[in-house]
């Protein structure tokens, strides 16, 4: 059957932080743009900010700090592997991104002598700029719609589409009606997240996660089967967060003064946030759970973090603990680890880009989480959303117009055929999550070793074929098979950069049984991952000074 196709000049696939102020960005400098988003679920509640947040993590203010400091920073913080270029082009432009937030109406608290509340999170430097704004995503989202973009919700992204090696638009899902809708652009930008639902959470429910639960890899694989790479993949992370509701309150409690403490009562961390490590270590010697300690704090600070905490990330916060019975004042806030993620804001994983958001296909970006510009955070996603904004236009001037290859729709209607149908299958797609996200927990995370990926590729065929007999009766269950899909081939992506990977780095994120000791002399560079021919295959890669990537 020939599909109706719609034609845009900018699609943008993923209406979270990066989307929205990329399609603003792209109207602002050309308000006759036509900007289309596909956006998975609704874009006034979708992605990671969901409401506010109560921090911008990555801010260089002039005279405090500097782009160059943040570089020795994030150099520290990411065991070497940093792509200078990206990393300080953010910092760099992190200061005007404020100003131009505070244009928008977002405040961001001042001390006493009228200066900017910073926190330190990172290792050199306060970056952390305090924000209060619980209405941030509104406020993006407004401002991309009133200028002219056109969301597409509840279209989930599944393949991205070529023409002679260029981008051409991309292919979506309805995942309400399980219907293909068709896109024609002549640049597309991929900013869809990163991999939440890796492993499972330790609550056990298959979407209490701590990043945004629809952020499945989608953008990684799309990109991957389109031609680009993907790097950090190995850089498997988990963090500690409040047991059950694994919401996260580390930075802000412990940047105003809150200490995390081991079951002994001992301190582990005190005017830091980043010392994963320490609290892993709780664990793993029988000294955990580690607790976070605001009692001692006056009323005054107890209620800022309240204020915080119950209004801007997560409300539902304050219900939360109003059902345990804590009050900070009195208890402690147990946190436990739990689901490990990949993701290019908190960690390295993510599509490969330079300083420009382009990827390695011609006229494809991908900003924010599923990009690999390290630890970049909400000022990342907003950054690079601009600059994919920018580079999209230009790119769209100067550049021929692009076909619909007809061979692709097709090869991809095929698939959609094949997997919307209950007839004669047996497996329920829940399941099948759960019981791929264990195995991904039991092979591919640390400790680590060369046998635990050989048996995980006994695991990764097995969930290959048993997608083929997921019974998909609806739109909503076929939108999982994909989902599962594009997590399987992700865990692929990663076993395959973890086993190549032959040293130890990152503390947690990649330790090998097998290879315990980091080796700069070997391995301080990126392992990139692409697909050739339906194959995976892993590299090592640096950056030249010019900026170019180096096989090595
Ligand atoms: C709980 C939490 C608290 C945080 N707090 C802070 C903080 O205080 N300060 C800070 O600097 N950073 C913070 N961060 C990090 C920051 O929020 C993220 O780095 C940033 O928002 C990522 O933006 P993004 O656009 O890449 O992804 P998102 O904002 O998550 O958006 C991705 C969007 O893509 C959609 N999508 C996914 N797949 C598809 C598909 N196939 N097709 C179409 N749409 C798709 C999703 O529905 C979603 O709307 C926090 C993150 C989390 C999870």
């Amino acid at each position: 059957m020939k599909l109706p196709i719609m034609e845009t000049d900018f699609l943008i696939i993923g209406g979270g932080s990066a989307g929205c102020i990329a399609a603003m960005h792209a109207l602002q400098a050309k308000p006759d743009l036509r900007v289309t988003i596909f956006e998975k679920s609704d874009i006034v509640y979708g992605g990671s900010i969901a409401r506010g947040m109560d921090a911008l993590n990555i801010v260089a203010i002039p005279g405090r700090t500097d782009a160059q400091m943040y570089l020795e920073a994030i150099r520290a913080m990411s065991g070497g592997i940093v792509d200078a270029g990206p990393s300080y082009v953010m910092a760099d432009r992190s200061y005007a991104l404020l100003k131009e937030m505070e244009g928008w109406g977002v405040t961001f608290p001042k001390d006493e002598n009228g200066q900017y509340k910073t926190l330190r999170y990172h290792v050199k430097g306060e970056f952390q700029t305090a924000m209060d704004e619980p209405e941030l995503k509104a406020m993006l989202v407004q401002r991309a719609l009133s200028r002219g973009a056109k969301p597409v919700n509840r279209v989930m992204g599944i393949r991205l589409l070529t023409d002679s090696g260029r981008v051409a638009g991309a292919i979506g899902l309805n995942v309400r009606t399980g219907q293909l809708v068709i896109c024609k652009a002549k640049a597309v930008l991929v900013a869809s997240g990163g991999v939440s639902r890796f492993t499972m959470p330790n609550s056990e429910y298959l979407y209490g996660v701590y990043d945004y639960p629809g952020n499945t890899g989608d953008g990684f694989a799309m990109a991957l089967k389109a031609g680009a790479g993907v790097t950090g993949m190995e850089y498997t992370q988990r963090t500690m967060l409040i047991k059950d509701s694994n919401m996260p309150l580390l930075a802000i409690c412990v940047t105003r003064g809150g200490k995390v403490l081991d079951c002994n009562g001992k301190v582990i961390m005190e005017g830091e946030v980043n010392n994963i490590n320490a609290m892993n270590e709780a664990f793993t010697q029988g000294r955990g759970p580690v607790h976070i300690q605001l009692s001692h704090l006056p009323e005054e600070k107890i209620r800022e973090i309240e204020h915080i905490l119950f209004t801007t990330e997560r409300p539902v916060n304050e219900r939360f603990f109003a059902g345990r019975r804590i009050d900070f004042r009195k208890q402690d806030i147990e946190l436990w680890p739990t689901e490990y993620y990949l993701c290019g804001g908190h960690g390295l994983a993510g599509i490969r880009v330079n300083e420009r958001a382009e990827t390695a296909v011609p006229g494809l970006y991908a900003a924010g989480d599923v990009a690999s510009v390290a630890k970049q955070h909400l000022t990342g996603a907003f950054v690079f959303g601009e600059i994919a904004a920018e580079q999209a236009v230009k790119y769209i001037r100067e550049e021929p117009d692009v076909q619909i290859p007809e061979e692709q729709v097709q090869e991809e209607q095929e698939l959609h055929q094949a997997r919307f149908s209950s007839k004669g299958k047996d497996i329920d797609i829940h399941d099948l999550e759960r019981k791929m996200r264990r195995m991904v927990a039991d092979y591919l995370v640390s400790p680590k070793n060369s046998h635990k990926f050989d048996l995980w590729k006994y695991w990764s065929e097995t969930f290959s074929k048993d997608l083929e007999h997921v019974s998909a009766g609806n739109g909503h269950e076929l939108s999982k098979v994909y989902e599962v899909a594009n997590i399987l081939l992700c865990a692929d992506c990663s076993a395959l950069a973890g086993d190549f990977r032959k040293e130890s780095r990152w503390g947690e994120c990649h330790k090998r049984s097998d290879y315990p000791e980091r080796d700069d002399a070997n391995w301080k560079c990126h392992v990139v991952i692409k697909m050739n021919n339906g194959t995976l295959e892993a590299q090592k890669t640096r950056i030249s000074e010019l900026g170019e990537e180096v096989v090595l």
